[in-house]
């Protein structure tokens, strides 16, 4: 299972979009890994994790071709996850010569409501292209999607709607990755449902980086203590890939520093472009 990081920053990017802070003008001073977009990833080339603002750049960026995602798996409707107008572009006279791949997308109540919104307002009331399908996940709720077996869990984000995270097994190779952002540390019912549970990779929230306090996302500490209780758990073992990823500039270092430290913990720093593959068995 090829994972692979499209965007790496919270909401407001990194350089955040409109600010001239020192840590925003160190970010564009060095460039490179220190560019961060909003956070989505990629898996093999079919399934993407959330549908936010800076997919069409993740695709020129990393030469994607989106006609090929058959599953978007979104957490929730924060506009830095979600940008439901895009849906209008997978068909009429905006997307030819790739009916073979329909999408199927699966989120929350309010993410169902953003597309109606988006119908209603940007394509004139018509319906979405045959080819979108938009499907609510329930936290708890496990479901097949094209060569993967899905498992919503709740988040601990924004009580306004039900944010998830997800549990996404490769049915081929039986590989799993837990997919953890955006949440704070997990809610009990969800370590509940992770008993038994055992990944490969283990994506983090870590939007509060070295500050913390705040209890919708996770700090690097918060993300030492998931990493600890998993294995405990025996949820995993030492073969576990651990990533921190959806970091806010104003919590966190820069990638060089930042990812010296969190080796010192067997804990990666993400970055836009970086591709990671589960253990082969
Ligand atoms: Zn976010
Ligand atoms: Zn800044
Ligand atoms: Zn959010």
């Amino acid at each position: 299972m090829k994972v692979k990081y499209l965007g790496t920053a919270a909401a407001e990017g990194w350089p955040a979009v409109f600010c001239h802070c020192k840590d925003c003008e160190e970010a564009r001073r060095r460039g490179g890994k220190n560019i961060r977009t909003r956070a989505q990833v990629l898996i093999n080339e079919d399934l993407l994790m959330d549908l936010g603002p800076d997919t069409y750049l993740h695709s020129l960026a990393h030469g994607v071709d989106l006609a090929k995602v058959r599953t978007v798996l979104l957490t929730h409707s924060h506009t830095d996850h979600f940008y439901p107008s895009e849906l209008i572009m997978h068909g009429g006279p905006y997307a030819l010569g790739m009916e073979k791949y329909p999408m199927t997308l699966y989120g929350n109540e309010t993410c169902r409501q953003f597309i109606e919104r988006s119908v209603k307002y940007e394509n004139g009331g018509a319906p979405l292209d045959g080819s979108v399908k938009f499907l609510l996940a329930e936290p708890g709720e496990s479901f097949q999607a094209e060569g993967y077996e899905i498992l919503p869990l709740s988040a601990r984000h924004d009580v306004s709607e039900q944010c998830m995270i997800y549990s996404v097994k490769e049915a081929a190779s039986g590989k799993s990755l837990l997919y953890a952002n955006d949440t704070g540390l997990f809610p009990e019912e969800t370590w509940e449902r992770l008993k038994d549970m055992h990944f490969d990779l283990v994506s983090m929230d870590c939007t509060m980086g070295i500050r913390g306090g705040y209890d919708g996302h996770m700090s690097f500490a918060d993300n030492l203590e998931v990493k600890r209780r998993l294995l405990a758990m025996g949820c995993a073992d030492k073969d576990t890939i651990f990533i921190s990823t959806h970091f806010s500039h104003t919590c966190c270092m820069p990638h060089e520093e930042f990812t010296e430290m969190a080796a010192e913990h067997g804990i990666q720093i993400a970055w836009d472009g970086m591709e990671v593959e589960a253990a082969p068995a």
